[in-house]
């Protein structure tokens, strides 16, 4: 069994622990918790180990917080640390997995540059295999990347272009905007989700633009590709009906019209959490004009890493070789769909 610690239990890091908790093949062995919360609390009562800095364990037990041990010793004896603190932090931490010897998986808010490899399961799972540090990709790159590559597998890409509308924050966040605007972010065109794409598949002609939207519930995209081959609208839909990760809905028979009906779809899944691990597209969305494909597609920025994260723990530990045995055993434990 592998041995996991996961540093940082926020929006990520709680996720990627319960799922974790879900697998046979490793073990949660503690998380860190940098403020004494209901959070805290709660993790506590599932009797999840809970780690903290020496100065803090104090505040911890006066809220009644039972703390197994500081942050260098869950690391020290772990196998494969999930950081999943806040965005550029990672960076700072990684000094605390090189001086202990265990490898470390960094999240999307930090530079390619953390890692050996910037790592997205459909696309490089093999790169990944026995490296030390491995970077999963942020939310709306996962989606993007899940996409681009299964396209250009199955049909050749010449060009992508994406417009991106962000969700504004996630729904605990306090102090988070715009709270009415629609904010282009970046007015210099192109943003960065492009290159962040690239840091998985280098020869990808990607641009993209984002606007941050007033919701915290999903990101929506919109994608053009210029494909290789000519295809139909069924062609595109065959597929992605068959591809992990990816679950085709539609504004018409199932009246899915919006983000926030998607996340309806997850509440009556029993979906804890409401979380989507699928790239939620539109089936009635994919149009083929002149070879360019155009479709719209959801992504549930809190959720959509999890399974992609889990992948990494075994490619980073050699556990699973098989990318696709590693992704079918993930989706399997995570009730990951492929079609309602
Ligand atoms: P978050 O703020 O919800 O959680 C971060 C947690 O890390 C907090 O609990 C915080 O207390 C803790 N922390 C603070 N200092 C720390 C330290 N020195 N070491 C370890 N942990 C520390 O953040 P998040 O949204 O979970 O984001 C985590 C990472 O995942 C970031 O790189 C982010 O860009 C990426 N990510 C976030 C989302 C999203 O939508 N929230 C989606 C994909 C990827």
């Amino acid at each position: 069994m592998v041995k996991v610690a996961i540093n940082g239990y926020g929006t990520i890091g709680k996720r990627i622990a319960d799922a974790v908790l879900k697998m046979d093949d490793m073990e949660l062995i503690g998380v860190t918790k940098f403020t004494p919360d209901f959070s805290a609390m709660i993790a506590s009562k599932r009797g999840i180990p809970i780690y903290t800095t020496q100065e803090k364990i104090e505040a911890f037990e006066e809220i009644g917080v039972k703390i197994a041990g500081t942050v260098e010793e869950l690391i020290n004896k772990s196998d494969v640390v999930i950081d999943a603190s806040p965005g550029k932090v990672g960076e700072k931490n990684k000094t605390l997995y090189e001086n202990n010897g265990v490898k470390a998986i960094f999240q999307g808010g930090e530079k390619a540059h953390v890692a050996e490899v910037s790592f997205s399961s459909l696309c490089n799972y093999e790169k990944a295999i026995g490296k030390k540090y491995v970077r999963v990709v942020s939310c709306n790159t996962t989606a993007l990347c899940r996409l681009i590559c299964t396209l250009r597998k199955n049909f050749g890409i010449k060009k992508v272009r994406v417009t991106l509308v962000r969700r504004a924050g996630d729904p605990h966040q306090i102090k988070v905007g715009p709270i009415n605007a629609l904010l282009p972010k970046p007015i210099k065109l192109p943003s960065h989700h492009g290159p962040d794409v690239q840091s998985v598949i280098p020869d990808v002609d990607i641009v993209t633009t984002a606007i941050v939207a007033p919701t915290t519930i999903m990101h929506l995209h919109v994608v053009n590709v210029e494909l290789e081959n000519h295809v139909n609208e069924d062609d595109i839909i065959n597929v992605l009906d068959e591809t992990s990760r990816i679950l085709l809905i539609d504004s018409e028979n199932m009246k899915i019209q919006g983000t926030s009906q998607v996340i309806e779809l997850a509440r009556d899944l029993g979906r804890k959490r409401y979380d989507l691990y699928e790239n939620i597209i539109w089936r009635d969305s994919i149009k083929i004009v002149d070879k360019e494909l155009w479709l719209i597609q959801a992504v549930h920025q809190e959720a959509i890493v999890v399974p992609e994260n889990i992948d990494a723990i075994r490619a980073v530990t050699g556990i699973e070789k098989d990318p696709l045995k590693s992704i079918t055993k993930t989706d399997e434990k995570l009730g990951v769909m492929r079609r309602l």
